[in-house]
This record gives structure tokens, C-alpha cells and sequence, in this order.
């Protein structure tokens, strides 16, 4: 069964660290999607600017062509040579993202340039002969725009114009600088990890937040926006102020703006476990100050427990040793609240009481066991009394009968048989009368001395009344009974009792009859001492 103290410790548990941590729980899930939203929201944005940005930029470039063209052509028809070279000067000065300013024949010859690189436009424009013949053919007022790839690290477009009144054009060469910091930004982010690419109408890469990335590659290789790519196709979940895509899914969020002239695309995406680990991290302080309150609200709880369950423990020991009879236990915590306060009051009180009580109880005990012992030791004095002759300190007549009685019995059940040796003082008045009273007392004692002194342990002698004297002889035949009397008789005679006086005894002896009433053997001896006593006295007389 569980402990006191651990339900409680699940109790509160259950009611204060549960709710906090399915509260955070609730708390991360709508932070994930809102941050989700709002991050999805910040992607868009962002990539609509950009696209805006680039296709200004392109289109500014478009526009200078157009201007570079109609200037060009007017220094040409006045013949100021000086004056144009002056202009291209400028214009690259002024313009950083500009490569060269040149003219061009319609078929891709270079006859007049300011460049950086020396001779690179007409390797560049190689691949375009075809193409700028084409476009040279026929008078045009837009320009032509040619895309190069020539240099993985910088890729470059060339914006080629007719001019009037001349078979040269005018070619600009652009490189991607300022777009490369406009798609900069998209790195100063509160997301490191992004993906953004510019790409081109095949699909290839014009320019990557991936240094690693080369120009040239096909960026549908890439898995963020082939997921992409595939669910932009599909789907189309929120739709921008610019009219562009954003698409959050579990897996990415991604966005796409096109410049719809070139062709191109820019391609941003960011896997949803780099947003979901960016809340996470934020949301980190949180969870350990929760863990931190869940801690201290346990160890809070296990303190409020063991106080509850502390003075009950100590009840329960105290209870326990009351029950072993250790009445001296008490509870000596200190208990937490009133209520437990007053049960621990009330509990001493009933032990202090029960300790009390039991002590009285002792006492009384004790009393009752003295008192017994004194009337056990009354009731054996009061036996031995009623059974002994208080002058003699023999067995008295009662007694006498007693063992006569038991004697009868067994000789009746053919046990046993005895014998009977009933003796009298002679002349016993004469002493008393010559010597006192308590004269006769002294020689009655002495003769019991000599009786005790003479017979043996299994022999039961008594005083049968006055100066008459008994002995029971158990196991005793007529003859042996008869000879310890005749001894007896000397003893009494040969001892001087009394100074100048010899006393005697006359002697009755007779044995059991099994067949016989009760006590006929007493008669029998009583009639054998008659005979004594008339026969003269000091003598022994046995009858059978
Ligand atoms: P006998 O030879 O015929 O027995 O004569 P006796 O004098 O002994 O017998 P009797 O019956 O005439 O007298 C017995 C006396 O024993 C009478 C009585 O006063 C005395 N006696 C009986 N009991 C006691 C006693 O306890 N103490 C004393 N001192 N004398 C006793
Ligand atoms: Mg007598
Ligand atoms: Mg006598």
C-alpha cells in the first residue's frame, strides 16, 4: 500500500507541475505556428521587395542602354570622338554595377570600349554573335538583354541597343553587385540558416546565399526548392500585397518572386525545424524557470508532507510501544497545525491516563498477591492447627481419624494392612495432684518427644485424648507393632521425668482386620490396654 506521504506527493504534483507543463506545452504549440505566420509573412515581404528591387534595377539599366544608345548616336553624327569616350567614362564611373560601356558592330565585334577587363567583351559576346546579328537585322526600339554565365563567380548581363543613324550598338555590361547586396539582406535575419536562390528562366543559378553554390548549376536540384517547387505548383497559401506566394508547410516555408521580363526567380526557403529550433531557444528560459517552479513546488510539497506525515509516524511508533505495554511512550514532535497539535495533546493525555491506571492496577496486584500469600500461609497454619494438638504439637484426634480412615480404605481394597498402638499414663491424677498441673503438661510433652523421637517417619503418632496417646503403624504386622510398644514402654519407663517419680505407660496393641468396620480396630486396642491396666500396670498387651 502507498505511504501517506507519497499520496500526497502525487496529489500535489498532479495538481501543480501537470497544468504548468501542459500550459507550456499549449504555450509552444501557438507560439510555433504564430512565429510560423509571422516569419512566413517576413519571408514574403522580404522576397517581394527584393524582386521589386531587382527588377528596378534591371529595368534602370534598360532605361540607361536606351539613353546610352540615343547619346552615343548623337556624339557619333557630330563626329566628337572625345566627347563619347568622355561619356562612356562617365557612365562607368557613375554606375558601380557597370563592367563596360562599348559599341559593337551587328555582328559582335568591339570597336569602341571602356572596360575594366580588357578584352573580356569580346570573348563574352562570342556566344551571342548569332543572336545580336539577329537583333541588329531589323531596327528595334527595345533592347536586347543577353545573360552570361561565363564566370561562375560573377555572372553578367549584357544589354545590347541599336543606335540611329548607325550600324554600331551600344552594349552595356552588367554585373550583379547591387543585387548581390539587395539579396544580402535576406541574410540579416533573425534566421541564420536560409536558403535563397536567383535563378534564371532555365533554372539555373544566377546567384546563391551559398558561396559553395555555382553559378550555372540547375537549382531544381536543390531538395528545399524541389519541396518547394512541387508545392508551389499545387498549392498556393497566402498570396502578398505584390500578388507573390508564400508557402508554409511543415516540412519549409518558401516564396518565390519572378521578374516576369527575364524570366528570372527568386527563390527563398527555410526548413520549419530552424524556425521550430529558434522557438525552442526562445522558449528554453521558460521551460527551465517552469522546471525550476515544478522543482521547488515538489520540494515545497515533500516538506508539507513529511510535516503531515511526521507527527503521524511518531503517533503510530508512540501507538505501537503503548501496545508492547512500554506505558512511558509519548509523542514528542512537534506537530505542523493546530488540529494535529491538539491530537498529539489528546494522545499523550490518554498514554499519561493509561499509564496511571496501570500503575494503580500494579499496586492493587500487588496488594491482592500479598494478601493471597498471607491467608495461603493462614489457611496452612489454620490446616496444621486443626490437625495438631496444641499442647503436644502431635497430630490431634481428627487427624488420627483421618489416617485411620485411609488406612481402613486401602486395607479394604486388600492394599495394605496396619497395625494400632494405643497407650495411657498410669496413675497420671497422682502426678498432677502431687507435682501441679503444668507438671502433667511437662511429662505429656516429654512423652511426645519420645514418641516422635522413637517411631518411624511412616508411623503416625497423636495424642487420642487426656493422657492417652495413639500411634498408626502403616505396613506394620501385629508382632513388629507389639515389639516397638514393648520398646516404647521401657523408654518411658527407664526415662526420670519427673525427679523422684517413675512413670509408665500402659500398652494396647491390635492389627487391622480388612473386613471390619471402621474404627473396630481402636476398640480392639482400647479393650487390649483395659487388659493392661487391670493386669497391673506397665505392661504391653496385644490382641489380635
Ligand atoms: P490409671 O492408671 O487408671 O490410668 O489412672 P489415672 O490417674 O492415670 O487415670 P484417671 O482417669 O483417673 O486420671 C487421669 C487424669 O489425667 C485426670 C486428669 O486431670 C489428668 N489429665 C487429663 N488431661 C490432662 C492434661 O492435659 N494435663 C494435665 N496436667 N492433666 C491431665
Ligand atoms: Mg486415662
Ligand atoms: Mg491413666
Amino acid at each position: 500500500m502507498l505511504s501517506l506521504k507519497f499520496k500526497l506527493f502525487l496529489a500535489g504534483f498532479a495538481l501543480s507541475a501537470l497544468p504548468l507543463l501542459v500550459y507550456q506545452y499549449i504555450a509552444f504549440q501557438k507560439a510555433n505556428s504564430s512565429f510560423t505566420i509571422t516569419y512566413a509573412k517576413e519571408l514574403q515581404h522580404k522576397t517581394s521587395l527584393n524582386t521589386l528591387l531587382i527588377n528596378q534595377a534591371i529595368a534602370h539599366r534598360i532605361s540607361d542602354a536606351r539613353i546610352g544608345a540615343q547619346i552615343a548616336s548623337e556624339w557619333l553624327m557630330r563626329g566628337d570622338h572625345d566627347a563619347l569616350l568622355h561619356y562612356f567614362d562617365t557612365l562607368l564611373e557613375a554606375r558601380a554595377d557597370l563592367g563596360s560601356v562599348s559599341l559593337i558592330t551587328p555582328d559582335g565585334c568591339v570597336t569602341y570600349s571602356t572596360r575594366k577587363h580588357p578584352d573580356s567583351i569580346k570573348i563574352v559576346l562570342d556566344p551571342f554573335s548569332e543572336a545580336i546579328r539577329a537583333y541588329a537585322a531589323t531596327p528595334q526600339d527595345e533592347p536586347l538583354v543577353l545573360q552570361t554565365l561565363r564566370d561562375p563567380m560573377s555572372p553578367t548581363l549584357f544589354i545590347v541597343q541599336t543606335l540611329q543613324g548607325s550600324n554600331s550598338l551600344f552594349a552595356m555590361e552588367m554585373n550583379f553587385l547591387n543585387i548581390e547586396l539587395l539579396l544580402a539582406n535576406f541574410e540579416e535575419d533573425i534566421l541564420g540558416d536560409k536558403h535563397v536562390y536567383l535563378s534564371d528562366a532555365h533554372n539555373r543559378l544566377l546567384f546563391s546565399h551559398d558561396n559553395n553554390a555555382t553559378s550555372g548549376s540547375i537549382v531544381i536540384e536543390n531538395e528545399h526548392f524541389e519541396t518547394a517547387q512541387t508545392i508551389f505548383e499545387e498549392t498556393r497559401l497566402l498570396t502578398d500585397r505584390y500578388g507573390d506566394t508564400v508557402i508554409a508547410t511543415t516540412d519549409t516555408i518558401s516564396h518565390f518572386g519572378a521578374n516576369e521580363a527575364l524570366g528570372w526567380r527568386i527563390s527563398a526557403f527555410v526548413p520549419a525545424s530552424l524556425i521550430e529550433a529558434n522557438i525552442r531557444k526562445g522558449f528554453a528560459p521558460l521551460l527551465y524557470s517552469g522546471l525550476l517552479i515544478v522543482l521547488l513546488s515538489t520540494l515545497a510539497l515533500l516538506l508539507f508532507a513529511r510535516s503531515i506525515t511526521r507527527p503521524l509516524s511518531s503517533m503510530l511508533e508512540t501507538a505501537k510501544r503503548l501496545k508492547q505495554g512500554d506505558y512511558g511512550a509519548r509523542i514528542n514532535t512537534q506537530a505542523s497545525s493546530a488540529e494535529l497539535q491538539t491530537l498529539t495533546d489528546t494522545l499523550n493525555e490518554m498514554a499519561a491516563t493509561i499509564e496511571e491506571r496501570t500503575r494503580q492496577l500494579e499496586t492493587q496486584n500487588e496488594i491482592i498477591k500479598a494478601n493471597q500469600t498471607m491467608l495461603e500461609s493462614q489457611n496452612r497454619h489454620l490446616e496444621k492447627v486443626s490437625i495438631t494438638d496444641k499442647l503436644t504439637g502431635l497430630n490431634n484426634r481428627t487427624r488420627l481419624d483421618a489416617v485411620m480412615q485411609a488406612q481402613q480404605h486401602l486395607c479394604a481394597q486388600r492394599q495394605g494392612q496396619f497395625s494400632l498402638i494405643l497407650f495411657d499414663i498410669d496413675h497420671f491424677k497422682r502426678i498432677n495432684d502431687t507435682h501441679g498441673h503444668p507438671c502433667g503438661d511437662k511429662v505429656l510433652q516429654h512423652m511426645a518427644k519420645i514418641i516422635t523421637e522413637h517411631t518411624r517417619n511412616s508411623d503416625v503418632a497423636g495424642r487420642w485424648g487426656g493422657e492417652e496417646f495413639m500411634i498408626i503403624l502403616p505396613a506394620t504386622t501385629l508382632d513388629q507393632a507389639t515389639s516397638i510398644a514393648e520398646k516404647l514402654r521401657l523408654m518411658i519407663e527407664q526415662h526420670q521425668i519427673v525427679e523422684g517419680e517413675t512413670i509408665t505407660a500402659s500398652f494396647g496393641v491390635s492389627a487391622s482386620h480388612c473386613d471390619d468396620p471402621l474404627f473396630s480396630i481402636v476398640e480392639r486396642a482400647d479393650k487390649a490396654l483395659y487388659e493392661a491396666k487391670n493386669s497391673g500396670r506397665n505392661r504391653t498387651v496385644s490382641t489380635f
